[in-house]
């Protein structure tokens, strides 16, 4: 049976509890029932009362087609409230092996207690001396990790930004072929891990155990339906493993939605240099991989190896956000200098989203120039060493137009606006504002009705269907994230009649419960409004879930829409 481990970071305590009160949750809807039932809301998010939550999905461990993505939950030092950041790579499959579901780590040190490493074994916790990896870059950190305790052993890590406990700071994890590639990356969870003085969680790479199933037939039956509702749908087989989420850039471009120099406009001159099709063509000609996986059991392979001009590898998981963050949203149409901007960030631990439009707020101030790729590499490096800027920089967006008295700032409740303008693609708009992450395209993905016209076609530039959209995506999204699903099996879901029940086919077979298709809703709406309460209680309101003033002021060229909600007509986006 799954057990939570908990962890006290100061008494270095630790216990491993069974479910309990938490009973048949996974993934978010335990990350956030955890952080709303034991944070205080009003704590500082650096306090020895927040807690960190790392949680495989109900279906982690089993054999269902991407069902390997982890949950990091804490109350957010980025926004002030609660936070679920989620990620690929290796972990969520593993914590079953050591018969968990989750990880909690509690309390935290004192101000000078050095940083240790926490390695996880089935029955057992052993701290373990960091000092021959701290201030390292994540993956020559990792290289150390992996001579030490083997090949094949699963990591979370921060890199310099979480030591430093900086507001943007990601925790990596481990991918398949055993880098810290796969961020978690939204909310500045490493700041969190980085506060308890823990530099890595380690599981036990001869771990055993694993997931029983209480009906394998049916199991069988339900996984292989799965799998053929995932390879039937075009999105899900052609589209994301050919071209990656990259695939993207020249279809919001197109959509005069791709937001350029911090949102002045909608189409990028330079967008066809850095599209998912150009992105294949550098990588199959440099012999990297187009199709790759972020976990093990991913048949959709939406991520790729990204190898340098000399065939060297650069950086994975090199994502539609980034290339769009980086590119688009700073001027820049050079691949390279974009995926070394991605790999700079993986190795300091910093979420891309949040970067780059941090360096949009360095570009306002004129710290350098739009457009200058070079530059922006150098700028991020500072990040995690001792330069005054970096740390500046490494706080995020908000913190960072505040220090250079920039008034042009694309966050709601201080999170970085993602790669949609929401004045021409409005759901993503109502998203961005009304869910309890902060500015956050993947908590409720309106670009499926209003673009890509999967699961239903809201026309994207007008206001009416918006706020259901929003609603039932949300909903949807938060149990997605609870099963331990990846997101992108949303676009053959939507689309396919038998799939939610397929799922709860999947849940019952593993779990031996009965599951329905109004339980797993029900796991989303009980998941957001954990969080809603929470957010209430940390002090946010109705006032908080607007964009900012300029999306009102400023049509955006070239449809020339401007974003046309008052955060009152978006309460109904709420459950
Ligand atoms: S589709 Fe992409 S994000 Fe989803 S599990 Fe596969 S590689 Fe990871």
């Amino acid at each position: 049976m799954s057990k939570i481990l908990r962890i006290n970071t100061r008494t270095r305590e630790f216990r491993f509890e069974d479910m309990a009160g938490y009973a048949g949750l996974g993934g978010r809807a335990l990350t956030s029932r955890i952080v709303s039932r034991e944070v205080p809301a009003t704590c500082h998010p650096l306090s020895a009362a927040n807690k960190l939550v790392i949680a495989g999905g109900v279906l982690a461990g089993t054999t269902a087609a991407n069902s390997g993505r982890s949950s990091v939950g804490a109350k957010s030092p980025l926004t002030g409230g609660i936070k679920e950041s989620n990620v690929g790579g290796q972990f969520a499959h593993r914590l079953p092996k050591l018969g968990l579901i989750a990880i909690v780590l509690e309390d935290k040190p004192e101000a000078d207690a050095p940083f240790c490493n926490i390695l996880v074994k089935q029955d057992s916790v052993e701290f373990i001396d960091a000092s021959d990896i701290v201030g390292k870059d994540n993956y020559a950190a990792h290289e150390l990790v992996k001579a030490k305790f083997g090949e094949k052993v699963v990591t979370a890590m921060v890199g310099p930004a979480g030591e430093q406990s900086l507001a943007a700071a990601t925790i990596q994890f481990s991918d398949p072929d055993g880098r810290p590639s796969r961020s978690a990356g939204r909310g500045g969870m490493g700041a969190v891990m980085g506060s308890k003085k823990v530099k890595a969680v380690i599981l036990d790479p001869e771990a055993k155990g694993g997931v029983e199933m209480a009906d394998a037939e049916k199991f069988k039956t339900a996984r292989k339906r799965w799998v053929d509702i995932l390879m039937g749908h075009p999105v899900t087989s052609q589209g994301l493993p050919t071209y990656g989420t990259a695939i993207l850039v020249n279809i919001i471009n197109e959509a005069g939605a791709l937001p350029t120099k911090n949102f002045r406009f909608g189409r990028f001159d330079g967008a066809s240099k850095i599209s998912g099709e150009s992105l294949t063509e550098t990588i199959k000609a440099r012999k990297g991989q187009y199709k790759h996986g972020c976990h093990t059991g991913c048949v959709i392979q939406c991520s790729q190896v990204y190898n340098d001009k000399d065939g060297n590898y650069l950086t994975t998981g090199f994502e539609y956000e980034t290339i769009w963050g980086f590119g688009a949203n700073l001027m820049v149409d050079n691949l390279d200098d974009i995926a070394m901007m991605d790999r700079v960030c993986d190795e300091k631990g910093m979420d891309t989203i949040e970067m780059a439009n941090t360096i949009a707020m360095a570009m306002e101030a004129g710290l350098v120039k739009w457009g200058d790729g070079k530059g922006v590499i150098e700028l991020l490096k500072k990040v995690g060493s001792a330069d005054p800027l970096g740390r500046i920089l490494g706080n995020g967006t908000a913190f960072t137009a505040q220090a250079f008295g920039v008034d042009r700032v694309p966050v709601v409740k201080k999170q970085a606006l993602p790669a949609y303008d929401p004045r021409v693609i409005k759901g993503v708009g109502v998203t961005y504002s009304t869910t309890p992450m902060g500015a956050d395209h993947t908590a409720g993905y309106a670009v499926c009705q209003n673009v890509l016209k999967v699961g239903g076609d809201v026309p994207s530039h007008g206001k009416a269907g918006q706020v259901e959209v929003s609603k039932n995506l949300q909903i949807a999204t938060a149990a997605v994230d609870s099963l331990g699903l990846c997101l992108f099996v949303a676009f053959a879901v939507l689309d396919t009649p038998d799939a939610l029940g397929v799922v709860a086919d999947l849940v019952s077979a593993s779990t031996g419960k009965p599951c329905s298709v109004d339980d797993i809703v029900n796991m989303g709406v009980n998941c957001l409004k954990d969080e809603l309460a929470f957010n209430k209680a940390a002090g946010f309101t109705d006032k908080d879930d607007q964009l900012p003033d300029f999306f009102v002021n400023e049509p955006l060229p070239p449809h020339n829409l401007a974003w046309d909600f008052t955060a009152e007509e978006m309460q109904a986006a709420k459950v």
